[in-house]
């Protein structure tokens, strides 16, 4: 018998209703013939609520204790999901982490998953049950509560089935995969059947806020397949694969992600050295600040200007630091520019094919659309560009490229 572990998001265990449905496809699943273990998100808005309500008693909460409220938002989705279950007739048991022994380092909010420790679930499953355990949080050797971060029921999953040695892990959510483009602006765009882990990593950072991106990780590195699919319908969704598999399609570019919420800053006119540059992003990071892409323009042999992006959250305290920093380093000036937009064009069929960054400029500069920075990696092209052209940028790129 096979382990297939299924996993639900908030929207998927949003009410009574939703979790009736969910039961339904567990239990069918179950009378397949698999061994099921299904990992939980809490219902749609209640992890929201719980840091609403941490922050109403104080600005500053201890990661400890914020982590201790918020895992009691799973905590309500497995009971009951285990409610539900039973009543169609299906034995059912939820465990918390800490009752499995889902072991993370003492990191909260952000913990890491090192261990988890099967034993339990195997009992269970071998007495017939259905599992269902709480995602996104964890404990410590020292049993004490963490969770893994926004989003971490997707890890929980993925980790908890290559624990189990699961044959794929299902993630069930509100969309039916992922598609060449974002369906809401380009009406032709299609669902993709099979995406590779390495292609799915850049989907996920450019924009594609499907999977946490530490579940893709973890399956990329323990080559588990993810079949991601809407709990709504039965339909088949996207499933993630390593680059070898079989079935997988060969094309040249798989789909055309896109972020709006970028925001660049320029340091212009500094001195030209690695002493400058060095300095700069040092700061940068010490202030836990990501950059995303980066330029650097000589103006002349000895004066350069430095620009990059941010996204837009971090864009204030990372313009307010530029302007010290570029104090420091004797800028001319340093100035921001809240509307930018990245494109990026993704696809592992690039890596063999050289010419592609030069048919996404071409296309660009057909569409009147300006390029302003540009950072490339073997399966990844991406443009940041002016916020009100980017429409405009996806759709072209994803005609050229007849995807
Ligand atoms: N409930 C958590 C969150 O809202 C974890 C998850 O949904 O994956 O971030
Ligand atoms: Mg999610």
């Amino acid at each position: 018998m096979s382990i297939i572990v299924q996993k639900y998001g908030g929207t998927s265990m949003a009410d009574s209703k939703c979790i009736k449905n969910v039961a339904q496809k567990v239990v069918k699943a179950k009378r397949l013939g698999h061994q099921v273990v299904v990992v939980v998100s809490a219902p749609a808005g209640v992890t929201d609520d719980l840091i609403r309500r941490a922050k109403e008693v104080t600005d500053k909460p201890s990661g400890r204790e914020l982590d201790m409220i918020l895992a009691t938002g799973e905590q309500i989705s497995i009971s009951l999901l285990a409610m539900a279950i039973k009543s169609l007739g299906e034995d059912a048991i939820s465990f918390t982490s800490s009752q499995v022994g889902i072991f993370t380092d003492a990191n909260h909010n952000k913990a890491k998953i090192e261990e988890i420790n099967t034993s339990k679930i195997m009992k269970s499953l071998d007495a017939n049950q259905v599992v269902i355990i709480a995602g996104f949080q964890g404990v410590t050797k020292e049993l004490e509560i963490t969770t893994l971060g926004r989003g971490g029921s997707d890890t929980s999953a993925v980790a908890i089935g290559v624990a189990l040695g699961a044959s794929e892990v299902e993630i069930y959510t509100d969309v039916d995969g992922i598609y060449t483009a974002d369906p809401r602006i380009v009406a032709s765009a299609k669902k993709i059947h099979r995406i590779t882990f390495d292609e799915m990593l850049e989907m996920a950072g450019s924009g594609a806020k499907v999977l946490h991106l530490r579940s893709v990780e973890l399956a990329a590195k323990n080559n588990m397949p993810i079949h991601l699919r809407s709990s709504f319908s039965d339909a088949i969704g996207t499933f993630v694969v390593d680059e070898e598999d079989e079935n997988m399609e060969q094309v040249l570019v798989r789909g055309v992600a896109h972020t709006t919420n970028n925001a660049k800053i320029t340091i212009a006119n500094i001195e030209n050295s690695s002493k400058n540059i060095a300095y700069i992003f040092k700061s940068i990071s010490d202030h836990n600040i990501n950059v995303d892409v980066i330029t650097q323009n000589y103006i002349k042999k000895d004066r350069m200007t430095i620009s990059f992006t941010v996204s837009e959250d971090e864009y204030e305290a990372a313009l307010a630091l530029s302007k010290k920093l570029g104090k420091d380093v004797k800028a001319e000036t340093v100035y921001g520019n809240e509307s930018v937009a990245k494109v990026c064009i993704i696809g592992v069929g690039m890596k063999s094919t050289p010419g592609v960054a030069s048919r996404v400029f071409d296309c660009l500069a057909q569409s009147d659309v300006e390029i302003d920075m540009v950072s490339t990696s073997d399966i990844n092209i991406s443009c940041v560009i002016n916020q009100k052209d980017y429409q405009k940028a996806v759709i072209a790129i994803h005609n050229a490229f007849e995807l």
